[in-house]
């Protein structure tokens, strides 16, 4: 009995210790997202043009992934593509994972959390430069962390 329990208990730490990664069911992801976060995060919809809580915000700090809260964007590379959408022309090193996406019949490249697999958005190369990126990104996607001590 105790040796079963401390082999239980010694797997769950070596799980622990190997899961970087954020794996969690889509049950599990419904409870901790409303639904439009839904939608967007785990079915990959778009949410409306110029509806986003953070389009027009000029805020010093960090954009990070909802639903698990890996940093994505530094508010420097965030600029007014007049698309309706955050927009930004750079990202945080392996903060992202890109997907070619052929949905729509259009080719374009997807954007994903490193670290949960969640939907954030497209990346297109039509940015601003020095890297001529545009990574257009659902704001319901994002939670924004502003630098303290900064306007
Ligand atoms: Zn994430």
């Amino acid at each position: 009995m105790l040796i079963k329990l401390y082999i239980s208990l010694y797997l769950f730490q070596f799980m622990k210790k190997n899961s970087k990664k954020i794996q969690k069911s889509e049950v599990e992801w419904k409870k901790t997202l409303s639904e439009e976060q839904y939608k967007v995060l785990r079915e990959k919809s778009t949410e409306l043009p110029f509806s986003g809580e953070l389009l027009y915000n000029k805020d010093s700090g960090k954009y990070m992934c909802l639903a698990c809260g890996n940093p994505l964007f530094k508010s420097d590379t965030k600029f007014d593509s007049g698309t309706g959408w955050p927009s930004f022309s750079d990202v945080i090193k392996g903060a992202v994972k890109l997907k070619d996406d052929n949905s729509l019949l259009m080719k374009r490249t997807e954007v994903l959390c490193s670290k949960c697999g969640s939907h954030l958005g497209h990346l297109f190369n039509d940015g601003p430069s020095p890297t001529g990126q545009r990574y257009c990104l659902n704001s319901v996607c994002l939670n924004f962390k502003k630098e303290k001590g900064k306007k």
